[in-house]
């Protein structure tokens, strides 16, 4: 099998950039919005604590103070992003996106989409977050506007989900799934590679399972750990290793190997805040990451979807 030709890229796997660019004959480019949500699995509603690697200081622009309107925020987005784009998603990604009555979650999705070249949303939350009536609201925009969302999930073992501490399990994941697929929206799952306790089998076997559901895009991270955070603690004494740069890149490609050629790749690195950051080093430097991703797929004669039945 040749490497697909509607991906028009010079890469190894099926990128957002081309994604967008096939589907809307230009470039797009997310824009990050906080808009002052928190998480159930960090204010006692479902955990307290949050997921062992969540540093829970929500984005930069919350540390700085009062938090700026949607509107500000997707002007100073679209500033930064001037001459190199012509259309705008806007990512509602602080926290967890769903996390408010929907008359309010409305009252915001819709400030984001009354702005000029804004053509859809990417809604980042958790399984076990989608009220019936916010998946309807969804729903509507995706009859008329580019949607995704982004459901966080990490792995599909049960087993590890309750050592970082979700707060919830493989089969809410499947039951949003089940919620959300069978309309326009997109969903993109979000996994990491390097968890505690997790062997490469238990990696590829996530990866399998995704590429078996209607879900249309992925996040691949690589554990980090941060500074204040449980993770950064367990590093910090010594009780689990950090995945190596070597390993990460072999088992990301083994990971888009068996994806389908049409996932959408939105994302193969980690992103931690530079002053909480503590390991590994490697993934600092995400060009080299994903250059070296590009690498061990030509080393390997291979591409996103070789191994996909
Ligand atoms: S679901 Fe997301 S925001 Fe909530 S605790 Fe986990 S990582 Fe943090």
């Amino acid at each position: 099998m040749a490497k697909p030709e509607f991906w028009k890229n010079n890469k190894r796997y099926y990128d957002l950039k081309s994604y967008w660019r096939n589907l809307f004959g230009c470039n797009v480019h997310k824009l990050s919005i906080d808009a002052g949500f928190t998480c159930p699995n960090r204010d006692g509603h479902v955990a307290a604590g949050g997921c062992i690697y969540c540093d829970g200081r929500g984005s930069k622009l919350r540390q700085m103070g009062t938090l700026p309107s949607v509107t500000t925020q997707i002007q100073n987005g679209k500033k930064y992003y001037a001459g190199h784009a012509d259309k705008f998603i806007a990512y509602f990604q602080t926290f967890t996106n769903t996390y408010a009555p929907c008359d309010h979650l409305k009252q915001l999705y819709e400030e984001a989409l009354s702005k000029p070249d804004v053509i859809g949303l990417s809604i980042g939350t958790r399984p076990d977050c989608l009220a019936p009536e916010t998946v309807s609201l969804l729903k509507q925009y995706a009859e008329n506007y580019h949607v995704w969302v982004e459901l966080g999930l990490q792995s599909v073992h049960d087993k590890t989900l309750q050592f970082i501490n979700r707060g919830h399990n493989f089969q809410q994941f499947l039951d949003a799934v089940n919620v959300l697929a069978g309309c326009k929206l997109n969903i993109c799952v979000h996994i990491i590679i390097g968890l505690p306790g997790e062997s490469d089998a238990d990696v590829l076997k996530t990866a399998k399972t995704l590429a078996a559901l209607p879900i249309n895009g992925i996040k691949v991270h690589s554990l980090l750990a941060l500074d204040g955070t449980i993770m950064g603690d367990m590093y910090k004494n010594g009780s689990i290793p950090m995945i190596s740069k070597e390993k990460y890149v072999a088992l990301t490609s083994d990971v888009l190997e068996v994806l389908p050629p049409g996932l959408v790749i939105q994302r193969l690195t980690a992103d931690g805040y530079r002053d909480i950051f503590l390991a590994p080093a490697w993934a600092g430097n995400k060009l080299d990451v994903l250059n070296s991703i590009n690498r061990e797929l030509e080393r390997r004669e291979s591409y996103q979807g070789i191994y996909y039945k």
